[in-house]
């Protein structure tokens, strides 16, 4: 059975291939926030098993953005039960796959020799990392939250990652959803502990330190990332310190 955290009352946590997915529950009603990678469908469905609901149970799927380690069983999920699938109205392009803003395997030539970085490689193309999948019919949700489904997820612009990246805040749980704005760890960093990804992943730069301070400006203690643990620290005290590792950028 796939092992399921329960981070906050009905605010679940579930791990796929070194990428988290969220799943939110308002009685028999679930919100599915990201989907791994495609080989990682199983393991969401299995999660959703154990908590004693079914897929079909989704009202709703939000993804923070549109990376392939993000997006597996949101597209699954999409095109066998027809659930929708809602973004920032920014990122509906890019999960539709009218164009792409993600590191290819050559991105990642130069970065051969250091420790790791080959293993990780290895284990994300099983998990199906070079596969094109895009979102058939993606809906733009509106910019100010909350959003009309289970949990009332509040979605908070933290472009940067990627052009139209979200964060979802839980303000009645004091509960902040990250995504790849902020991370816990990654196989390619070599610290643990609030973050931003190495720079290979990012769209652009400077505005991953701007979503970084939209997300200082929330009332949050408990934050869950795309990639490492969950952690509970004020989100300000993470941002701080994430942008203290950015350092030099
Ligand atoms: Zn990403």
């Amino acid at each position: 059975m796939t092992p399921v955290d329960e981070v906050a009352p009905n605010v679940f946590c579930a791990a796929g291939t070194d990428v988290n997915v969220v799943i939110l529950r308002d009685g028999d009603a679930l919100t599915l926030i990201d989907g791994g990678y495609p080989g990682d469908v199983a393991a969401v469905e299995g999660a959703i098993r154990s908590l004693g609901h079914r897929p079909e149970d989704v009202q709703g799927m939000l993804l923070t953005h549109a990376h392939i380690d993000h997006m597996g069983a949101i597209v699954s999920f999409h095109e066998r039960y027809g659930i929708p699938v809602f973004t920032d109205p920014t990122e509906v392009a890019h999960a539709r796959r009218e164009h792409l803003e993600q590191a290819t395997a050559k991105d990642f030539l130069p970065m051969l020799h250091r420790h790791g970085v080959l293993p990780w490689l290895l284990r994300v193309a099983r998990a199906g990392a070079t596969r094109h999948l895009s979102v058939r019919e993606p809906h733009a949700f509106p910019s100010e939250g909350p959003l009309d489904l289970p949990g009332a997820p509040v979605p908070v612009a933290t472009h940067g990652h990627t052009s139209g990246h979200a964060a979802f805040h839980l303000p009645q749980h004091g509960v902040i959803v990250t995504g790849d704005a902020l991370v816990t760890a990654h196989p390619l960093s070599k610290v643990r502990g609030p973050q931003l990804l190495p720079p290979v992943f990012d769209h652009g730069k400077t505005d991953t330190l701007a979503a970084l301070d939209r997300l200082a400006t929330l009332d949050a203690r408990t934050l869950v990332p795309g990639h490492g643990p969950v952690l509970s620290v004020p989100i300000s005290a993470a941002v701080d310190e994430a942008r203290e590792r950015a350092g030099g950028r």
